[in-house]
């Protein structure tokens, strides 16, 4: 469980987050959603410590993230993002072994789990653990960025617009596969958006922003009835 207590971020004695106190559940995708500018990144950020709060805690399992060592941040928060930044000099399995290697994992065992991966987000190891990502679709691509970040399981997912790069269809296919897997991990997911369709879609509860500061907080069948 991730939470956040009156959590604030200002830029030029200007509030980008302001007093934001927040309880992402366990296991359940929060959709943090809100008009570009309201903090949705800046909040993410915080939460992995990408950006150091201002004032306010994040706590994670109860235990304030300023007191975790960032080894112990990297391996338990997966981080996706838009652009995803893949190694383009290196093979589709090497980039998804990135944090396994950091950590030293065996050869046999980190390949074990590449292909395990690989076949979670519906690309054939065989097809495309030699690849370099060049050779990929932006889909593609999305699909190797998510199962890097799965690839130490880790039990929190920060995602930042994932999806928001991708033509239609292609986000479409991997917003359903996305649903799919994490109906089998049941992580704790954080996704930032300004999709509202995508929140209703893919948010087992939705955080709404504005202006830094939470307006609402609900599931979507909640904050659909609300007047
Ligand atoms: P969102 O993700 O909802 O689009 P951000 O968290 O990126 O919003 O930004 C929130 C506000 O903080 C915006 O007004 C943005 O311009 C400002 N901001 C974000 N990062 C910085 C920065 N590094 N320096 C100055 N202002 C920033
Ligand atoms: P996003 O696509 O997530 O909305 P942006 O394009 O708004 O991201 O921001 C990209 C980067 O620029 C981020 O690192 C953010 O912190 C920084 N940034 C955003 N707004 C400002 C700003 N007003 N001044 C300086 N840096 C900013």
């Amino acid at each position: 469980m991730i939470e956040l207590q009156h959590l604030e971020k200002q830029y030029g004695g200007t509030f980008a987050v302001r007093d934001l106190s927040l309880v992402f559940p366990e296991g359940e995708l929060t959709a943090l959603l809100g008009p570009s500018g309201c903090g949705k990144t800046t909040t993410l950020r915080m939460i992995n410590r990408l950006i150091e709060p201002g004032g306010g805690r994040v706590l994670l399992d109860g235990r304030d993230t300023r007191d975790l060592r960032p080894e112990v941040l990297r391996r338990g928060i997966g981080y996706v993002i838009q652009q995803i930044g893949l190694f383009p000099h290196l093979t589709i399995a090497q980039n998804v072994a990135t944090v396994p290697d950091l950590l030293g994992w065996d050869r046999q065992r980190t390949a074990r789990r590449v292909d395990e991966l690989l076949e979670l987000v519906g690309l054939d190891p065989a097809v495309y653990r030699s690849k370099k990502p060049g050779e990929l679709s932006g889909g593609q691509a999305q699909r190797v960025g998510v199962a890097r970040a799965l690839a130490a399981d880790p039990p929190v997912l920060l995602m930042d617009e994932p999806f928001g790069a991708l033509d239609p269809l292609a986000r479409d296919r991997l917003q359903q596969a996305f649903r799919a897997i994490q109906q089998r991990l049941r992580k704790t997911v954080v996704l930032v958006t300004h999709d509202i369709d995508e929140a209703l879609r893919l948010g087992d509860r939705i955080a709404l922003m504005n202006a830094g500061t939470l307006a609402q907080f609900g599931t979507p069948a909640e904050l659909i009835h609300r007047p």
